[in-house]
């Protein structure tokens, strides 16, 4: 059979995967790339090229063009094989807190607190006083208590931990009564429900989708309720004809009753943002005045920080929460501690946070500041020429992160039309280059809205679309 003596000849042009290896554009890579990713690249390589032969009969470009460019090839495998895998992005989408970029950015006080604490040794949990064991919390207790009014406060791992550890130390076995219109589920699998038969907490849903009223809460509480639960609906609203109960009147109830009155607060708000012309929205300080035992919220969404649970309120639940075997289970590390606390002090000095704080900064961008950012951009993209059509057009980004679901930002954004090749082409590209690029597909352009795309990226983001329109 002819055909299979072809395969074979073909196969035997395949490189040993030793010979590959002393390839001068594998082996000029050795003193930087570790033995074994080498090695693998080639091994992937000629297997690539092996299972081309079978499948095509042919021989492939690569192999065609000589040892040097199946080299490359492996030089190139070996080096993706080498780079980071958690990597810093470009975030064009024009969404502030987008979970799968990471959420919020870090102000630098954060970032120099980070290495400062974890580059050696730090009193993480010692009492530098009295030279006894102290407690990891109490480096960011005070300031939560300050900025917050609250009369104790902790920190675990993320907020849908806090939430947990809230419901379970103070309910667990019991029913926990929550309104119809606050069963949120927030991306990535926590809604309410799960979250609460994961702590043992048996759900009592109240009202209606629509409207839930004190009477509702009243009707419900029996011998087997362990607490009140309010939720705030981050990631959508009811309106039109709606009523929910103001914490202040649940905290009443609850008094009436013996029963503690929680809140999961989601973003969390340390000061009022209708200052900024968003939607107003009650601020932790204002939850914590009404009396609630706990308030939960996240430290990366609207605070601008790393990715925390923070747990505001009563001396007497914060404590208890604290001492629960779970809270070992969902602690903070001395790295994210670092970041809090610095994140935090800045909230201390209003100028200083509207300057630093990297959330607050992009909510501030004016639509002015980024028309001419991309302007600027556009003007210095002409050299693309007939590769690319450029304009500059108007959008709106969007909070995200599950915070003020309603609230657009206007801005601007530039819009890039390749002339010879697909937008999921170039898009591709875009991820793939150095940093990756993530905008927007709208239609035959891609958007990158410079709302999200941080002061300093500018530069970076016109090489990376030069880089790709190089490589398309
Ligand atoms: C975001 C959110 C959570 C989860 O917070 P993480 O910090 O992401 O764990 C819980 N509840 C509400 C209402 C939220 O908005």
């Amino acid at each position: 059979m002819p055909q299979t003596t072809d395969k074979q000849a073909l196969l035997r042009k395949l490189p040993a995967v030793d010979r590959l290896l002393k390839a001068p554009a594998v082996r000029r890579l050795e003193t930087e790339i570790p033995h074994p990713l080498l090695l693998e690249a080639c091994q992937r390589v000629v297997d690539r090229l092996r299972q081309e032969i079978l499948r095509d009969q042919a021989l492939p470009a690569d192999l065609a063009a000589g040892p040097d460019a199946v080299a490359e090839r492996a030089a190139i495998l070996a080096r993706q094989l080498h780079q980071p895998s958690l990597r810093p992005v470009i975030n064009a989408t024009g969404t502030l807190l987008h979970t799968n970029l990471g959420r919020s950015p870090l102000c630098r006080a954060a970032l120099e607190a980070v290495t400062a604490v974890s580059r050696g040794y730090s009193n993480l949990e010692f009492d530098l006083a009295s030279g006894e064991r102290g407690h990891r919390y109490s480096h960011v207790e005070d300031l939560l208590c300050r900025l917050t009014g609250a009369e104790a406060a902790t920190v675990v791992n993320n907020n849908a931990g806090a939430v947990l550890l809230a419901l379970t130390t103070l309910a667990r076995g019991k029913e926990a009564i929550v309104s119809r219109g606050e069963m949120v589920e927030i991306g990535g699998a926590f809604r309410i429900p799960d979250v609460m038969a994961a702590g043992g907490v048996i759900l009592r849903e109240v009202g209606t989708t629509n409207k839930t009223h004190l009477r509702d809460y009243r009707q419900a509480i029996g011998e087997r309720t362990g607490l009140l639960l309010k939720v705030h609906t981050s990631n959508y609203r009811i309106v039109g004809f709606h009523a929910e109960v103001a914490a202040a009147e649940l905290v009443e109830l609850g008094r009436e009753h013996g029963l503690p009155v929680i809140e999961d607060l989601g973003s969390g708000m340390l000061i009022d943002l209708s200052n900024f012309g968003l939607p107003r929205e009650p601020t932790v300080r204002e939850s914590v005045a009404a009396g609630l035992d706990l308030v939960t919220f996240s430290g990366d969404k609207l605070l601008g920080g790393p990715q925390a649970g923070l747990i505001v309120g009563r001396r007497e639940a914060v404590e208890k929460v604290r001492r629960h075997p779970m809270a070992r289970a969902l602690r903070i590390d001395k790295m994210t501690l670092a970041a809090l606390e610095a994140t935090l002090r800045l909230y201390l000095d209003r100028e200083r946070l509207l300057r630093e704080n990297p959330v607050l900064r992009l909510l501030q961008m004016t639509p002015r500041t980024l028309a001419d950012r991309c302007r600027r951009l556009a003007k210095r993209m002409q050299a693309l020429g007939e590769r690319a059509e450029i304009s500059v057009v108007r959008t709106t980004a969007r909070v995200g992160g599950g915070a003020l679901p309603l609230t657009e930002l206007p801005g601007y954004a530039l819009a890039v039309r390749p002339r010879s090749a697909s937008v999921t082409a170039l898009n591709r590209r875009l991820r793939q280059g150095r940093p990756p690029v993530v905008g927007r597909v709208q239609e035959d352009r891609l958007l990158f809205d410079l709302r999200t795309v941080l002061p300093g990226e500018d530069r970076r983001l016109l090489q990376a679309l030069t880089d790709a329109f190089d490589n398309l």
